[in-house]
């Protein structure tokens, strides 16, 4: 039998471990997918997606910069999508487009299942308003922290936030230089910053001895929010890694119907990039 075609969509997309991930799935589960990647031209995004699924694709992800576009085309949005204003999975069911966000999901389980540290009780701070901040809001308030707080360089966007989301659950919302009620148990880099090898302009009060600084960016090293937690006291520094591999395992359980084990999916890509030493 042939097997079910999935893709990446995203640009530029030549990089992208997505690929890989997904094999290390099929090998796990035994399941019979073919996984590739597709670059279409900026404007491009969904004629692209129609043809894949036209050409019998059975769903795909999306990465930068198409995931608002992603929320557009779909028939129907599932409240983590709809939510975030941006989608990181379709389903191609019947030919109708479903959208899914699996971004925030990874992240969290990343941080309990694979860290084993649980957020319920933690006053938690996510750094960033952009897309990755959106999608974590409600996978973060799900997980009952006794505080959540968002900050973000031009301050008037994590305001936004916190309006946008009142109705889920309460957010504390400021700049960087005013951010109230530190220290935090759990501060999550999710700006871009790492990716201009920048470190957003935080205080070095935001940390104790047992924070857990965790960077979305990975396969740069140790990043410079990561050498600044670590020399603020934070007690541990994570990148985004395992993050990438959890919401590959959410998507592909919800295509196929099978959740794969993640474990040794993150430890070979682990191997295979720029190592970061344990302090
Ligand atoms: P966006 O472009 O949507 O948002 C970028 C955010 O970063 C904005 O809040 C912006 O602030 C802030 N920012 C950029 N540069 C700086 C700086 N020098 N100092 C302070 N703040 C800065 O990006 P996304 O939300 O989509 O992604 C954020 C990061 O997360 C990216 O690096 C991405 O690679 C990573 N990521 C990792 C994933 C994983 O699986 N591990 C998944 C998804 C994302 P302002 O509003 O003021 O401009």
């Amino acid at each position: 039998r042939e097997p079910d075609r999935y893709a990446v969509f995203g640009s530029p997309i030549a990089h992208s471990r997505s690929p890989g991930i997904h094999a290390g799935f099929a090998r796990v589960t035994g399941e019979n997918i073919e996984y590739g990647t597709v670059e279409p031209p900026v404007e491009g995004f969904a004629p692209a997606v129609r043809a894949f699924l036209a050409g019998g694709g059975r769903g795909c992800n999306v990465t930068t910069p198409f995931k608002l576009q992603a929320l557009a085309i779909a028939d129907e949005q599932r409240p983590y999508a709809a939510t975030a204003g941006a989608a990181n999975c379709l389903k191609f069911e019947a030919g109708r487009i479903i959208a899914e966000n699996f971004d925030g999901t990874g992240l969290v389980n990343d941080i309990q299942r694979n860290l084993g540290y649980d957020i319920a009780g933690r006053r938690v701070l996510l750094l960033g308003a952009g897309g990755a901040v959106r999608g974590a809001i409600l996978p973060f308030l799900e997980a009952r922290p006794t505080r959540l707080a968002v900050a973000n360089r031009s301050a008037d966007e994590a305001r936004l936030l916190q309006s946008a989301f009142a109705r889920h659950g309460a957010l504390d919302a400021s700049g960087l230089d005013d951010i109230e009620g530190a220290p935090f148990d759990l501060v999550v880099n999710a700006t871009s910053a790492s990716l201009f090898g920048e470190l957003p302009a935080i205080p070095v009060r935001l940390f104790h001895d047992r924070t857990l600084a965790y960077e979305l960016v990975y396969g740069r090293g140790l990043t410079p929010f990561m050498a600044f937690a670590r020399e603020s006291g934070a007690g541990r520094t994570v990148d985004g890694v395992g993050m990438l591999v959890e919401q590959a395992a959410e998507a592909f359980g919800w295509w196929r119907g099978v959740r794969p084990e993640t474990g040794s999916v993150i430890q070979s890509l682990r191997a295979s990039l720029p190592q970061i030493l344990e302090t």
